[in-house]
């Protein structure tokens, strides 16, 4: 392995930390919009819950209207009757049809009025939620546009990076990138680390014998930890910013030892290859 092709995999493995960081980032917003919208969304379908609520209410507002009206004519009819009964036995049974209606009409108009009641309250009840939506729809709107537009930012970076890792890892020798894929697959695995300045691995610390040391300096084999398998890397002299990621990203990748398999025979196998 040249000092290139190692600069390439140390590259590639830096791409691989931030394409999975801004996944992260991504899938965050997707958590962060849905808090942000719930208790908007949560009072749309209460106001929306008492417009259907007051549709029903006004129907049976007008249902009894035209039933108080219906009566009152009946009474009126009625009373025209009254006049022009000829003994006692049809005044009694117009009295008693009379009283009848009257008592209707009175359970009609006391329904009438509850339900104006009813319809009164619910209506301001409605006119206080639909405040509250308008002002906290105003206050959500500026963070959601924000959010949109960091996610879209966000996304335009990750394919932007996913295009520019398919550039380099088609560089990358074939046997080398299967290496670096397996060890890999794991979620967040690191698979190439330099050695330390006293010649130990830089991912778990083991001492590296002197010997591996100068073929990890010199030669152009792939050579990887025998504690922890990751592919080893001379160290570099100059701190850059891409060597900062990735110690930064070291924190949260954990220890690939009881993942890998054999390393030795892989690395025999892509020597040969
Ligand atoms: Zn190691």
């Amino acid at each position: 392995m040249t000092s290139k092709e190692r600069a390439s995999l140390k590259e590639l493995q830096s791409l691989d930390i931030k394409l999975r960081n801004i996944g992260s980032t991504i899938d965050n917003f997707e958590v962060e919009l849905e808090e942000l919208e719930a208790p908007t969304l949560k009072l749309g379908q209460e106001i929306e819950g008492l417009g259907k609520r007051l549709q029903e209410l006004s129907l049976e507002k007008k249902r009894l209207e035209l039933a108080i009206l219906e009566k009152r004519e009946r009474l009126d009819k009625l009373e025209e009757r009254m006049n022009q009964v000829r003994n006692i036995r049809e005044e009694t049974a117009v009295h008693a049809e009379s009283d009848m209606v009257k008592r209707a009409l009175k359970n009609d108009e006391q329904e009438s009025l509850a339900v104006t009641e009813q319809i009164r309250k619910m209506t301001d009840r409605m006119n206080e939620k639909t405040t509250i939506h308008t002002e906290s729809m105003a206050e959500m709107e500026p963070l959601r546009k924000g959010m949109i537009s960091e996610r879209e930012g966000a996304e335009s970076n990750l394919e932007k990076l996913t295009q520019e890792r398919e550039d380099l890892a088609e560089t990358l020798d074939a046997d080398e990138r299967a290496v670096y894929e397996q060890i890999t697959s794991g979620q967040g695995r690191l698979a190439v680390s330099e050695l330390t300045e006293d010649g130990a691995c830089g991912h778990c610390y083991s001492v590296v014998p002197l010997q591996r040391q100068n073929e990890i300096r010199h030669s152009e084999e792939l050579i990887r930890c025998e504690e922890c398998g990751v592919i080893l890397t001379p160290e570099t002299q100059v701190v850059s910013s891409s060597n900062d990621l990735e110690s930064g990203a070291i924190e949260e990748i954990e220890p690939i030892m009881s993942e890998v398999e054999t390393p030795d025979s892989e690395i025999a196998e892509v020597s040969d290859a």
